[in-house]
């Protein structure tokens, strides 16, 4: 992120560095990490939203397109992206999703218009056709094609958000923060209706929450972001059996505590300000196993088997 007004006052806050990610056909990557750590930024950068104060100084992000061709994201203009990528390829839905339906418009209109906006034109009866199946499959009556927001509680709008990122069959969904605003039963229902959407198309995605509830419901693999960085990435029931990072540890345990209020224990401390960021491993203020060298370097990440990766000093060969 760029902060700063003045061109005097001008500096770079490094909100995303050193990630490298693979996600594979037919899996859902988790990406866990309290909040301000960097996971929406990760989001939007993967989906190619790169808008000011936001830029993507350095990297690729390398897409295996449905016609088997590969293409750099970050390489592609915005209307490039709206008629070859977006939707059709990735789709993205953004935090607090609820909100991002016009409330002047009805659903129906709200539709159409998105269609238009990836270059299709669908009429107001092929609305219906099109959305019958998906609104039955995440238990939306066709009705409420023509509602607007306000007349739809916020799990129903959730939903809506969610067939409109499904429309067009994307083989990767982005999913941030997908259920924070709903209650516990419509929790339950969206992360489903995910899963099983996923299954039945063989399609990845890329869910990111605070929430490691969340991540151990859904995840086959996770990366969990400390700082903008990844600190530790493996799959799901490795990492969640033997989590190898101290941050790690520490969000496990406040996923064993959750849900009794007496003990709902935070994890102590508080992330850093990436605008002075701690020298040497940047969790090293909050960490119990820190050392000397972490508060001089970097620590590298460490293979600590196939696909399984940790950034800490305590598992170097030195
Ligand atoms: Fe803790 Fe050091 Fe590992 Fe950082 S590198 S997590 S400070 S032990
Ligand atoms: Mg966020």
């Amino acid at each position: 992120y760029v902060i700063g007004s003045s061109e005097k006052e001008l500096r770079f806050v490094h909100a995303v560095r050193n990630v490298s990610l693979n996600l594979n056909y037919n899996e859902i990557l988790g990406i866990a990490g309290e909040s301000g750590c960097g996971k929406s930024t990760l989001a939007k950068i993967l989906y190619g939203a790169v808008d000011p104060p936001l830029v993507l100084r350095r990297g690729s992000i390398y897409l295996h397109t449905s016609e088997g061709r590969i293409v750099d994201i970050t390489k592609l203009d915005k209307e490039d992206l709206a008629k070859r990528i977006w939707w059709r390829e990735i789709s993205y839905i953004p935090q607090n999703s609820m909100n991002v339906l016009n409330p002047m418009k009805r659903i129906r209109d709200t539709i159409i218009e998105t269609f238009k906006f990836h270059g299709i034109e669908i009429s107001k009866d092929e609305v219906t056709k099109y959305v019958r199946d998906l609104f039955d499959f995440v238990g939306l009556p066709t009705d409420v094609l023509n509602a607007y927001p306000h007349q739809l509680s916020g799990g129903m709008r959730q939903r809506v958000v969610i067939t409109l990122a499904m429309m067009l069959n994307p083989r990767i969904i982005i999913a941030d923060e997908p259920t924070t605003a709903v209650d516990v039963v419509t929790q339950l229902n969206i992360l489903t209706f995910l899963r099983e959407y996923q299954n039945s198309k063989k399609s990845s995605i890329v869910i990111i929450s605070h929430d490691m509830g969340v991540h151990a419901y859904m995840d086959t693999a996770i990366a969990i972001m400390y700082a903008g960085s990844i600190v530790e990435y493996g799959k799901s029931e490795e990492v969640f059996q033997e989590p190898l990072h101290p941050y790690t540890k520490m969000l496990m345990s406040s996923l064993i505590v959750r849900g009794d209020k007496g003990l709902k224990r935070g994890i102590p401390g508080s992330p850093p300000d990436l605008r002075n960021p701690p020298s040497g491993c940047k969790f090293h203020p909050r960490c119990p196993f820190a050392m000397d060298i972490c508060r001089k370097e970097e620590p590298p990440i460490i293979e600590i088997s196939k696909n399984r990766f940790v950034t800490c000093w305590l598992y170097a060969k030195r």
